[in-house]
């Protein structure tokens, strides 16, 4: 098993084999993220890919899981990307997941007939960021895609059938009253892309990234833990999906929310409200604690 550079995963793939199959992201433009900040994007070669499966193989044995890394794999051509998930099944026979990071642009580039030959060969998980509904935000935030752009990206995931998770960015609007329009949107854009999960992180600066450099020259303002939780709470009072998994529990959020909506709403709120309303900042996770 081979590995370039720092490798990122969701959360939920933490037992996952991390099979590399992209170096960077192939948009790696947006204003937050210094993830891939180091590398330059490409795709590795078959025979690279397969080399890697082998040595898993040999390694550790059978696996249940596999996440694609790194950004973005969904880039890569459609029979490649058959041949990888192919190879994966011999490799390990009680592979039953298969999950990777997909962006906006790159799903777009496919076809419906393809995102269903991709699932039903076993790429059953997407993890999609959406970071905000909001139109001017996706547009500041170099996301690469207007809302419709990515309403539709995430539509044909689910419609080609398969488990999407989309990612969310607390905070990304910054202070003021845009903050409550980027929950609403984002509330918005969620209802109607029915995710099976929302994932909620919070802005964290990066050093080396534009935000980061907005923030120094004060040009973008932070919100404060109480702040991120008012948008959270905005986004439990308007998401109307039915059975969305909502996950909370990133090391970037102050306070750590899981649940299903619309089942676990009173809950969430009332966890929500007990910190909003006493400000006790102590059940709140502190800056050394959070993470990316
Ligand atoms: S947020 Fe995602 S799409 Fe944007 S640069 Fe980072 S990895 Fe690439």
């Amino acid at each position: 098993m081979r590995y370039e550079g720092n490798i990122f995963r969701p959360f939920s793939e933490a037992n996952s084999y991390l099979l590399q199959c992209t170096i960077g992201c192939s948009h790696n433009q947006c204003t937050f993220c210094g993830m891939y900040k180091d590398k330059k994007y490409r795709v590795r070669t078959l025979d690279e890919i397969k080399e890697d499966i082998s040595m898993a193989r040999d390694q550790i044995g059978d696996v249940e899981k596999v996440f694609l890394c790194d950004g973005d794999a969904i880039a890569i051509e459609t029979p490649v990307l058959l041949e990888i998930l192919k190879e994966l099944k011999q490799a390990f026979p009680s592979l039953r997941h298969v999950g990777a990071y997909v962006g906006p642009q790159s799903t777009l580039s496919k076809s419906m007939a393809e995102l269903i030959e991709l699932r039903e060969a076993g790429l059953a998980k997407a993890y999609l960021g959406v970071e905000t509904g909001d139109e001017r935000i996706l547009k500041e935030i170099r996301k690469g895609v207007t809302y419709a752009e990515m309403l539709e990206a995430g539509q044909s995931l689910v419609e080609a059938g398969m488990n999407l998770s989309s990612m969310i960015l607390l905070g990304i609007a910054g202070r003021g009253p845009r903050s409550k329009e980027h929950a609403l949107a984002t509330a918005k854009i969620t209802n109607e892309m029915k995710p099976h999960y929302l994932a909620a992180l919070t802005v964290t600066p990066v050093p080396g990234t534009v935000l980061y450099r907005q923030i120094e020259r004060g040009e973008f303002e932070l919100l404060d833990p109480f702040e991120t939780l008012e948008e959270m709470k905005v986004l439990f009072e308007n998401l109307t999906v039915e059975n969305l998994k909502f996950v909370g529990i990133h090391a970037s959020n102050y306070l750590p929310v899981n649940g299903t909506l619309p089942r676990d709403r009173e809950r969430m709120l009332v966890a929500i409200n007990s910190v909003l309303d006493s400000r006790d900042g102590s059940a709140l996770r502190s800056e050394r604690e959070r993470g990316l």
